[in-house]
């Protein structure tokens, strides 16, 4: 097993450094996974003129997962569209064509104080919620701004979803469910859009194979409603790209501490990437500030969704409950007066943790 290690930039080598701390320890305990680690984002265009160089591209494409740090800073804010960093991102997700976003929100005990909700709504919360990446409103054509025929200006999108691309994702929904307590709530709006009550349909004959997860459905407006009114609800919420969106983000703020936040975005291979959901953070790159907890956390996913090694993420998963329960904090995560700790420091406390 080999994984592509795509650093990027900012704090990204910092924090997938401890990362691979974490995979080595695994390692010395009979995980045997092959890591190399290639340059994209700035430090792709530093290294050849290309956010997505073509040898970075050559090393995903040979190995099972992607770890990925994050990109971007205001150095290359700058520069022409297509050399700016997102677009390794951009590129890297569209050409393994990678569908299905799965964003977990979860609520340490601990760190429920960050939350802008109350302890007793959030504390314990563990939802995953699967957002559909590459169609909906924000690909479908025909789009644009034009005259009507009252002469006057309107602008339009088009909402649509092939069946091929619903099943696909229904398909991933079920399995990840399977992974966790078997239930899925998909959410459309059906009660109004033509394109998601056939989501809704298509889902539900997908769900006749899946006969051990339980399928419920929801229309976005009351599933934005209960994500703060009862959020632990919910097990597996699975949606198109739009409504995935702005649900993933509540439902991240429902957490309050983006540095403890992982992703993944697979294909229907499995082979995934994965990384935290936050940015460079160039204030406080090179710093030994960053919490490299989301990064470690995506290795877990990566270890269990790609790599089908659940013993190893479930490790990961409660070495970090561990830190956080003795009292490690970095100080995106600490309480007023609180001691903190850096990046490698909390490394070392997940590696003793382990
Ligand atoms: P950001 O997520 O980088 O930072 C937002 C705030 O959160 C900052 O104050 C930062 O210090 C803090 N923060 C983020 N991650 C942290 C961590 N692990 N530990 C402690 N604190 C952390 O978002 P931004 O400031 O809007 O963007 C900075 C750069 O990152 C931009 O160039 C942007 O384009 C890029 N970006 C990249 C990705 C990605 O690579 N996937 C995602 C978002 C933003």
């Amino acid at each position: 097993m080999k994984i592509a290690v795509l650093a990027g930039d900012g704090i990204g080598p910092e924090i997938t450094a401890q990362a691979l701390r974490v995979l080595q320890a695994l390692g010395s305990d009979g995980l045997r996974i092959e890591t190399e680690a290639a340059p994209v984002g700035g430090a792709g265009y530093d290294a050849s003129g290309d956010p997505l160089p073509e040898a970075t591209l050559k090393l995903c494409e040979q190995s099972d997962a992607i770890l990925f740090g994050a990109v971007g800073g205001p150095r290359y804010d700058t520069l022409p569209r297509p050399q700016r960093p997102e677009q390794g991102l951009l590129r890297l997700r569209k050409h393994f064509d990678l569908f299905a976003n799965l964003r977990p929100a979860i609520v340490y005990p601990e760190l429920a104080h960050a939350s802008s909700l109350k302890n007793e709504v959030v504390a314990g919360l563990d939802l995953l919620i699967l957002r559909e990446l590459t169609s909906d409103i924000y690909f479908g054509q025909p789009r644009g701004v034009r005259v009507n025929e009252q002469g006057e200006r309107e602008g339009f999108d088009t909402m649509r979803y092939t069946e091929g691309e619903i099943r696909r994702i229904a398909h991933s929904a079920f399995q990840a469910a399977r992974k966790r307590s078997r239930k899925v709530c998909s959410v459309d709006k059906a009660n109004v859009l033509e394109t998601t009550q056939f989501w809704r349909d298509v889902v539900t004959e997908v769900h006749k194979e899946y006969a051990d997860v339980e399928l419920t459905h929801m229309y976005v407006d009351n599933a934005a409603m209960q994500l703060v009114r009862n959020p632990r609800q919910f097990d597996v919420i699975v949606t198109g790209n739009m409504f995935g969106d702005i649900l993933s983000d509540e439902a991240s703020m429902l957490t309050g501490s983006i540095g403890m936040l992982p992703s993944a975005s697979l294909n229907a291979r499995n082979f995934g990437m994965y990384e935290p959901i936050h940015g460079s953070a160039p204030d406080i790159a090179g710093k030994n500030l960053a919490n490299p907890l989301a990064t470690i956390l995506s290795l877990a996913m990566l270890l269990r969704y790609s790599l089908d090694q659940e013993a190893a993420a479930a490790r990961i998963e409660a070495a970090v409950r561990k830190v956080l329960a003795q009292g490690f904090r970095t100080a995106d995560i600490a309480e007023p007066g609180k001691q903190t700790v850096g990046t490698v420091a909390m490394g070392d406390a997940v590696l003793a943790a382990l």
